[in-house]
């Protein structure tokens, strides 16, 4: 008999290894030291285990845990600011953006991730400024972390349509120093759960010369430049009369991508840009919603899939989304997808669940300790379960139905169980390593302080939202 930490006990699994969704019926897991120890049928682990702790669940499905992309969850305080409108920056976000503290933003933070561990995402791809008290909380309440510390030059003011954006230095060295410090505090620690990650936060926020530093800094730490790229008019233009060239080409004449490079939304790349930067080996991260919401687009993940690239999938913010919840990344990235490409086979559901786990931690760089049940990973694992509304009933003949209804039919709140290197952060929906209603009384005093503040502005901007609080719309 071998002694165990667990041994997690199903009827269901999905351990998304090969090609599929690695479906096994009638299988447990056994986790020992925060690893999967094995994964065997339930009776062959009974007998060959001795375990602390056996969680029987026949009525739940196992899984990995949902791997999240791209999280800005310092935004988490400002949820519902800014969406259904044409300038989601300035005119949505300026005001209330410019009240938000560091407490707000490590209050956000903590809502935000909460929110996302409660909907199964055991991998918090975080990326902002001002991030230490994120990190702090993610240290403390065991998720994993995959953050990237934002590096900008361009001085944030609002601009007249064709000025180009002011460096300033002194700010580029301060993000960049930020960068550095949290990844010296905090990039490996607990046995790698926390990964800090290099953030420039687009081509035209920082300088070429800073840009080639950063390059230089993170191949010295063997970590990953995640960047936003090709998000539009605006960095189409700064870079047309800046470099005279597009993101896509410029950043590719500095030999900039390969496989440490993660572009995120792509919105405004053509098929071409797409496929260059898929055959330097460059990864993209898609955010379905929060695009959707705040661009009214659908990003050209298919083109990049297509070309043989991998895409990942996350939920970017609070104000213009407005939610943390794999979920319904994976629902919208499958349903608008199919609508763009006007044809119901495009992003199949098993496709957008490989989005929310095994691929996401390849485009991360975390595929070897994380995104499937596999001998050797680390337990990343949810249980979700099955006697549910959204989730019945469950079918496994002629076909299984549970992949499907896990994409179009649920909403989060079936995700029963979930742990992190086997340490149990929820269980049966109960937070064990956070505590819900103090961050929800801190982040509504914020809120109701940045309200306050953020007023006059929003009055004098007068925009689309300040309008339908007028005609009582809101
Ligand atoms: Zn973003």
């Amino acid at each position: 008999m071998k002694k165990v930490d667990m041994l997690i006990l199903t009827k269901h699994m999905y351990t998304m290894t090969g090609e599929g969704v690695g479906y096994l019926a009638d299988h447990g897991v056994a986790v020992d030291g925060g690893k999967i120890a094995a994964v065997a049928p339930r009776e062959e682990l009974l007998q060959e285990h001795e375990a602390e702790k056996i969680v029987d669940a026949p009525d739940q499905v196992l899984m990995p845990g949902f791997i999240d992309g791209h999280m800005h969850t310092g935004h988490g305080i400002l949820r519902g600011v800014a969406q259904d409108i044409n300038n989601w920056m300035m005119e949505g976000m300026a005001p209330f953006e410019a009240q938000r503290s560091s407490e707000g933003k490590t209050c956000g933070s903590k809502l935000a991730i909460a929110e996302a561990v409660m909907n199964g995402t055991t991998t918090i791809g975080d990326d902002g400024s001002d991030m230490d008290g994120a990190c702090r909380f993610i240290q403390e309440i065991g998720v994993r972390g995959n953050v990237s510390v934002r590096i900008r030059e361009a001085v944030p003011r609002s601009y007249k349509a064709g000025e180009l954006y002011e460096y300033d230095s002194a700010m580029g060295e301060r993000t960049l120093d930020e960068c550095l410090v949290l990844y010296d505090r905090y990039h490996g620690i607990d046995g790698g759960r926390i990964q800090i990650r290099f953030g420039p936060q687009g081509p035209d926020f920082v300088s070429r010369e800073m840009l080639e530093r950063i390059r230089v800094l993170a191949k010295e730490r063997k970590t990953k430049i995640h960047m936003h790229l090709e998000q539009g008019s605006r960095e189409a233009k700064q870079m047309e009369m800046r470099y005279g060239m597009r993101s896509i080409p410029w950043l590719d004449s500095m030999g900039y991508f390969d496989q440490d490079f993660i572009g995120i939304h792509l919105t405004d790349a053509t098929k071409e840009e797409v496929e260059d930067l898929v055959s330097r080996g460059g990864r993209m991260v898609l955010c379905s919603s929060s695009i959707g919401v705040i661009d009214g687009v659908v990003p050209p993940a298919k083109w990049f899939q297509d070309a043989g690239g991998l895409v990942g999938l996350g939920s970017d913010q609070a104000p213009g989304n407005n939610c943390h919840n794999m979920i319904n990344e994976m629902k919208l990235t499958a349903i608008l997808n199919k609508v763009r490409f006007e044809d119901p086979e495009v992003m199949p559901a098993w496709k957008v669940v490989r989005m929310a786990t095994i691929e996401n931690a390849r485009v991360l760089g975390i595929e070897d300790r994380v995104g499937s049940i596999e001998v050797g990973k680390d337990a990343d694992l949810i249980l979700i379960g099955l006697k549910q509304l959204s989730l019945a009933p469950l079918y496994t003949q002629p076909m299984r139905n549970f992949i499907p209804n896990l994409v179009y039919s649920a909403r989060g709140c079936e995700v029963d169980t979930v742990m992190v290197k086997g340490r149990l952060l929820v269980e049966h929906r109960r937070p064990l390593t956070f505590d819900i209603g103090q961050i929800l009384e801190e982040a509504q005093r914020l809120a109701d302080e940045i309200g306050e503040k953020a007023a006059p502005q929003f009055r004098e901007i007068d925009g689309k939202n300040a309008q339908y609080m007028r005609e009582d719309k809101l």
